[in-house]
């Protein structure tokens, strides 16, 4: 087989690129990492007209000089010179907002890399009535262009001839002169000297390079001082130059532009109808609560019933397993350990997909855009911006895959606050334990009205949550500093059907991902807090037993109310019993006593083991219908914990759990995410503090 050639899918973000290339590839695609970033990296190899193809779908970026995350992965993979470069970029632009477009494009011509053109949505300009005279513009810019729609698959057969003639005549290059952009003389000055420290032929690689020679990785440290020495004594005006560069690419393009377009209609009437309302201050505002309100129902209702296969399944499989296996610690540290550990993960999957479903289809619809603008100016007041409404809205479901959302986020300050604040928001794996506390707070069936008053005491946790973190963000923003300026760049897309297929492929991605992440961390904590909870000192554990049996033998307690006494026993004489033991000093004054700190400690990792502890410290014993298990186990607790508690209690560990981290998979991904410890640690010191302090006054005005 002959070398695949490199072939990159470029262009603004929302052009276009990730539709075409699953167009191109359908299911053969590799998610991977740029190296030392987080920014998934898709490629699959592909073959047209007997070609080998190694395509990438690149991060949007509207420049070379952009700051997201995104825009810096672009900019290293078209600077690098340790990566290889794409052998051929083909440049996906929206044809209906062409000149937001052609910045990058000139960019990334100028650096001698053969492009192909592909205007996509050309659909949607047909119905606005919008003309590109395609043969003038390839002529002017001397490049290959061809009408695609990545939605109707118009134009792809096309795009792919172009794509294989392109590789047969490499190193073919369209992209030679530098037409668009005149270098000043210090910039010259600059290039020439960064061509020969680095080894470039390339002039604008160079200018460039020593444009960002500060975080690229390809470059030693000898050669970054070496640049920023020159860069001083030339008096290189990085940003300045920045600004000039781009203001005169648009002076040459927007001319051209200005030939080859031409506008017959009148742009699409029904978005400018519907945005009319959904971009008002006020309906819009209604509308985007009265969208979520209706979210969360739907979710609920669909939910619920794979949700009860995913519990039965594990209760299936624990059965299996205790039936198989004679009783061992192996056998133990499977069914507490493993089994169970994985299926307090795995049963938030439905509620996640369904929330993804309903996230990806606001986001495919166009909608998604407009609650971004809609809401900027009320976030940015909060130190937040539009973008993180979309992960404080995923937060609902997950705080992981919300977390990595933030991506797109390009002002580094306000990426750091959403990263913070999203846990604060009420995860799925919250709900557990807010339905078995309100249930200790107020009687299920009391009503207020129509309304259950329960439903409302967790709603009134939600708020509570989302109240928390505006809060924390306000805070954030007084204590960070950043010079960094805020600006949205966002276009309106006009409304569209989704395409399930990219739908689908969005909600396959997030799952994954969270599958991925908080399984393997969950695993290996849960193994850890079952060593806790089945081990103690020396002989310990065989006296607790014993006890449990003798108590059991004065009561006449049948089998497996003396397995339930022996579990209880044991978990107390256990080193988790005694860290619970040990801290009850400290969560005396929320109302909390030693067996509550064993189950803040054990739900530490994750908070939903809150219910399987308290069950365990309570001698409920072992539920046998696999199929209702969770529902009888969290009934009983819920009584038990009704006996003991007192509403103020009650109502001090209900807040408690709102604000409170507890979970160990957030830590770890706020880690990659931010690259370093010190903000995962914060978070989590200044989340928990934070729950402390509200308990606290909880209960203490309560009690
Ligand atoms: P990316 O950010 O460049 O990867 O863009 P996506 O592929 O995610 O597409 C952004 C949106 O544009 C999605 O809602 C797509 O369904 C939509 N879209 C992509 N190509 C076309 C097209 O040719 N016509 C129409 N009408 N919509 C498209
Ligand atoms: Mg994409």
């Amino acid at each position: 087989m002959s070398k695949a050639f490199k072939v990159a899918l470029m262009g603004n973000p929302n052009s276009g690129k990730s539709s075409l290339f699953n167009q191109l590839t359908g299911l053969r695609q590799k998610i991977g990492n740029y190296p030392g970033v987080t920014v998934d990296k898709k490629t699959a190899n592909i073959v047209i007209n007997d070609t080998n193809i190694e395509l990438t779908d690149l991060p949007g970026a509207y420049s070379l000089y952009g700051t997201s995350q995104d825009e810096k992965i672009v900019a290293k993979v078209l600077t690098s010179h340790t990566e290889e470069l794409p052998d051929l970029v083909v440049y996906v632009a929206d044809c209906n907002f062409l000149e937001k477009q052609m910045l990058l494009l000139t960019q990334i011509r100028d650096l001698s890399i053969p492009i192909i053109l592909a205007l996509n949505m050309s659909d949607l300009a047909e119905q606005n009535g919008l003309q590109i005279n395609g043969k003038a513009l390839a002529k002017k810019m001397a490049l290959p262009i061809t009408n695609i729609s990545a939605r109707t698959n118009q134009g792809i057969a096309e795009l792919k001839k172009e794509i294989s003639q392109a590789l047969a005549n490499l190193p073919a290059n369209n992209g030679k002169s530098t037409v668009f952009y005149a270098f000043s003389d210090i910039e010259k000055r600059v290039a020439e000297k960064i061509k020969t420290v680095v080894g470039l032929d390339n002039d604008y690689r160079a200018l460039l390079t020593a444009h960002h020679h500060s975080w690229l990785a390809a470059l030693s440290n000898e050669q970054k001082k070496e640049i920023e020495d020159f860069n001083q004594a030339t008096n290189f005006d990085s940003t300045g130059m920045q600004i000039r560069e781009t203001m005169q690419r648009y002076d040459r393009f927007t001319p051209i532009l200005k030939q080859v377009i031409s506008q017959t209609g009148s742009g699409n009437a029904l978005t400018r109808r519907l945005d009319a309302i959904l971009t008002n201050r006020f309906w819009g505002v209604l509308i985007f609560f009265a969208l979520l309100f209706l979210m969360f129902q739907s979710i609920s209702v669909l939910a619920a019933y794979p949700m009860d296969w995913v519990e039965a399944g594990f209760a299936f499989a624990a059965d299996l397993v205790d039936g198989a296996m004679p009783d061992s610690w192996i056998k133990s540290l499977l069914i507490h350990g493993v089994i169970e550990g994985l299926g307090s993960v795995l049963v938030f999957i439905p509620q996640i997909a369904v929330l993804f479903l309903l996230l990806a289809l606001l986001e495919e619809s166009g909608y998604m855009a407009r609650a971004v603008y809609l809401f900027d100016d009320v976030m940015q007041r909060f130190g937040l911006n539009g973008r993180s409404m979309v992960a404080l809205i995923s937060g609902v479901a997950c705080a992981i895959p919300a977390i990595m959302s933030t991506r797109t986020i390009s002002n580094w300050k306000e990426r750091l606050i959403t990263i913070l604040v999203t846990p604060f928001m009420s995860c799925s794996a919250r709900v557990p334990v807010y339905l078995i506390l309100a249930g200790v707070l107020v009687s299920p069936d009391a009503r207020w009205g129509l309304f259950y008053v329960q439903s409302m005491v967790v709603m009134g946790m939600y708020l509570l949550g989302t109240a928390g973190a505006l809060a924390a963000a306000w805070v954030f923003k007084k204590i960070l500093r950043s010079n960094e300026t805020s600006f949205l760049m966002l276009e309106l897309p006009d409304y569209r059907m989704p395409v399930a297929r990219n739908v689908v492929l969005t909600v396959w991605e997030k799952v994954k991902t969270f599958v991925v992440e908080a399984g393997k961390i969950i695993l290996v904590l849960s193994v850890i807090l079952w060593l806790l909870a089945s081990y103690s000192f020396p002989g310990q554990m065989a006296e607790a037993e014993q006890r449990a049996v003798t108590t059991a033998q004065e009561q006449q307690l049948d089998d497996e109310g003396t397995e339930a006494l022996i579990a209880a026993n044991r978990i107390e004489a256990s080193f988790a019993g005694k860290l619970g033991k040990a801290i009850e000093p400290a969560i005396e004054p929320l109302g909390f006593d030693w067996k509550i700190g064993i189950a803040l400690l054990t739900s530490f990792a994750a908070r939903e083991v809150f219910v399987s502890s308290m069950g365990t410290i309570y001698a409920l014993g072992e539920v046998e219908e696999p199929q209702a298990r969770e529902e009888v186990k969290r009934s009983r607790v819920h009584q038990r914990l009704k006996n003991e508690y007192s509403f103020a209690t009650a109502l001090s560990l209900l807040i408690f759990y709102v604000f409170a981290m507890q979970c160990m998979s957030t830590v770890a991904v706020v880690k990659r995410e931010t690259n370093s410890w010190k903000w995962p640690l914060i978070q989590l010191f200044f989340m928990t503090g934070f729950a402390y302090l509200a308990s606290l006054i909880t209960y203490q005005i309560l009690k």
